[in-house]
């Protein structure tokens, strides 16, 4: 991308999300989309760390016999196997795949943060195995052992392949198509459904009074997650204005039927998870909070829901609407290194 010298000001009517006038993706300002910048301060203002968090409960309960059952200690264990890899599957689509074909440098500014709150994710799960004492390798390589975990993964994977092809560009009704659908998949099902069964099994246990501290890193790592839906949601939604010839009926139809399989294979994750129910939560109930979760997801980019039920974790939006309010640094000691304090 060579520089033109003296070239004239960048026109932000150009600037697109995918597809824009490349020579001006380190430029900036003028700004035209604006909801990353704002996407960039939240995360900013967000920022955490998992070794803030004290373990020293969680420990405790882990470790004695009387506090949790089989049931959930297969349960916690399963949902800690996906979310081990799903952070790391999540960086690489922002870095490798997302990055390099996105050109408008304020959204580009934010996936740089996304992908730094992907890493701290990958980062709490790591210090949760670690604290508890777990087998780290069974844990982490769990999405190649669990069934319902290898699938989820595998169905974005195969999905995400295309565009990871060095050789891939954008620029072609076909390509802007297969980058579209990519979007959806990693915003819609990747970080829109399949996070979400888990994060109510998380909060399941916190309701109890059980492995609050994982619980509280996971309130955390939802709090980053719902803002990178959002931001997902938002690019989508920008592309579908800014190339309105990418949304066909053709198109709709594969993003609800992709969907649709998303939803069967986290509800045959939610019965490997609970077998036999624990906490009042069982797959039933779990298919329909998928379910639920789903039909919001396609809503937001002007699709029709498709299941149609009632949210039965009500407390699920609870936790989530707490999370705005929630100040985080009441439970938790924050001494970041500012210009004063920095110490070479
Ligand atoms: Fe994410």
């Amino acid at each position: 991308m060579p520089i033109t010298k003296g070239a004239k000001a960048v026109d932000i009517n150009k600037r697109k999300i995918i597809n824009g006038d490349d020579a001006d993706v380190v430029q900036l300002y003028p700004m035209r989309h604006t909801f990353a910048w704002d996407a960039y301060m939240v995360g900013n203002s967000n920022h955490w760390l998992p070794t803030e968090i004290s373990m020293q409960r969680d420990i405790e309960q882990w470790k004695s016999r009387d506090v949790l059952t089989d049931d959930e200690r297969k349960a916690f264990e399963t949902v800690l196997g996906f979310f081990t890899t799903a952070d790391s599957i999540a960086a690489n689509n922002v870095v490798l795949a997302l990055y390099k074909h996105i050109t408008s440098p304020e959204c580009r500014m934010y996936l740089l943060r996304q992908g730094y709150e992907e890493a701290i994710h990958t980062h709490a799960y790591q210090y949760i195995v670690e604290s508890l004492g777990m087998d780290e390798a069974r844990i982490f390589n769990m999405y190649r052992n669990v069934e319902a975990i290898y699938n989820k993964d595998n169905l974005v994977l195969n999905l995400n392949e295309g565009i990871f092809d060095p050789m891939f560009k954008t620029g072609t009704f076909e390509n802007d198509q297969k980058f579209l659908e990519n979007l959806c998949v990693f915003s819609l099902i990747l970080e829109g459904i399949f996070f979400y069964s888990s994060f109510a099994v998380m909060f399941g246990f916190q309701r109890q009074n059980k492995l609050t501290g994982s619980a509280e890193q996971i309130q955390y790592i939802m709090r980053d997650e719902s803002q990178h839906l959002n931001f997902g949601i938002n690019m989508i939604n920008t592309i579908k204005k800014e190339q309105p010839e990418l949304w066909t009926k053709e198109f709709e139809r594969r993003i609800i039927e992709l969907v649709k399989r998303a939803v069967v294979l986290e509800y045959t994750f939610a019965t490997e998870v609970f077998p036999r129910g624990i906490f009042g939560m069982n797959a039933e109930g779990f298919k329909k909070y998928i379910e639920h979760i789903a039909d919001r997801r396609l809503e937001r980019v002007g699709l029709p829901p498709q299941y149609n039920v009632e949210n039965p974790f009500p407390w699920m939006s609870e936790m989530i609407d707490l999370n705005k309010e929630k100040n985080f640094f009441e439970t938790r000691v924050t001494e970041y290194k500012t210009g004063g304090t920095l110490d070479w």
